[in-house]
């Protein structure tokens, strides 16, 4: 019989493998705190079971682990983690130190399957949604590599969408909270716009956490261009799925909105974006264009940038421009590929 990894399963799966092992119910509250705060990468490392016990237990169960296969660090502190999973394939996160702040951006997919035509994961196409494990496991496995710093955020925008993962993503969120003990006012979901997906995740019985559009566009003849999703949930759909998200008190969505030199990047363009934007509680990010080898698109300069942001402030919008982190190593939103292109 295949061994069962106890990083698999859900605190319910954990409960009920312990109960048919026959042992005591406090064994499940002491592995999950062996797993997930003393992040144990094997039965063997638990040493408050006796020999014999781990001995045992090591017959039927293990402890799966991210291999860390790559770890680079940027000139600006950003980080960079290559992790092995079991199959064979590969994932990134990066870590990015802000001020006080600690953010984790991890992948929620291997590739991406929505192909916007100024990314590079979207190039690389969909190898396979990742399983809620392996996407809590990058936040245990980078916590484990920066010991003792403490990840404090959580940002869903490496690979993948994942709104296209959706019920693994969920129940990421909750090992995430549940186990890993991270509040969800410190999480942030980032989708390209998968319209029905946004209103299930404001359903009842999932973590409320932050939501971010990536919407990159103010027409819809542009943003189909760019973001094939467009076609299927245009922005009319696209910005009534945020209207009836239930925020919590006080928090705002955020609208990512990449800058693409003569593409998106005009007077009017901010003129639109303000308009479409100025009835829902929301801040935009806006990311001058990370370039890569054989990008089709430029970063506008930083003149059009300023006065992009400014008509948006002077229309009373939230807007920052977003300071790219970690280009030198290929960190930076949109240039992660994990070397499979
Ligand atoms: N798939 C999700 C999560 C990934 S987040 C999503 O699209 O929202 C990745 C963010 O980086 C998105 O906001 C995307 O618009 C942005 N992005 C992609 N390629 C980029 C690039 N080359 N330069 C700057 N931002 C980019
Ligand atoms: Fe996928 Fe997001 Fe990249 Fe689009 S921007 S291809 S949704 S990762």
């Amino acid at each position: 019989m295949p061994k069962t990894d106890l990083k698999a399963l859900s605190k319910q799966g954990l409960e009920s493998f312990i109960r048919e092992s026959g042992l005591p119910a406090f064994r499940t509250k002491q592995l999950l705190h062996w797993i997930y705060e003393k992040r144990a990468q094997s039965i063997d490392g638990i040493t408050e079971f006796s020999k014999e016990l781990r001995e045992n237990f090591s017959k039927a169960a293990y402890i799966s682990s991210l291999a860390i296969l790559k770890r680079l660090t940027s000139e600006d502190g950003t980080e960079k983690f290559l992790f092995g999973l079991e199959d064979g394939e590969s994932i990134e996160s990066v870590l990015i130190p802000d001020k006080d702040r600690l953010t984790l951006c991890i992948s929620s997919q291997v590739g991406c399957a929505m192909k916007c035509r100024f990314c590079l994961t979207g190039k690389m196409t969909l190898r396979r949604n990742l399983k809620a494990h392996e996407i809590a496991d990058q936040i245990i496995s980078a916590g484990r590599l920066i010991e003792p710093r403490k990840i404090t955020n959580i940002v869903f925008m490496g690979m993948g969408e994942p709104l296209a993962n959706f019920d693994e993503v969920v129940e990421s969120l909750r090992r995430i909270t549940g186990l890993l003990k991270i509040s969800k006012r410190r999480i942030t979901i980032s989708t390209s716009g998968i319209a029905p997906k946004i209103l299930e995740l404001g359903g009842i019985g999932v973590p409320r956490v932050n939501l971010a559009i990536s919407l990159n566009a103010t027409t819809d003849e542009v943003r189909d261009r760019l973001m094939p999703v467009n076609k299927k949930y245009p922005l009319s759909s696209l910005l009534g799925a945020c209207r009836r998200f239930p925020l919590e008190p006080g928090r705002r969505i955020t609208f990512e909105y990449v800058l693409l030199e003569g593409v998106n990047d005009t007077m009017d363009d901010a003129k639109r974006l303000a308009k479409m934007l100025r009835d829902l509680p929301c801040k935009v990010n806006l990311i001058p264009f990370n370039q890569y080898e054989g990008s089709e698109f430029r970063r506008p300069p930083d003149e059009t940038i300023a006065r992009f942001q400014n008509i948006l402030v002077d229309k009373h919008i939230t807007a920052f421009v977003r300071k790219s982190k970690g280009q030198d190593i290929l960190a930076a939103c949109g240039q992660l590929k994990a070397g499979y292109c």
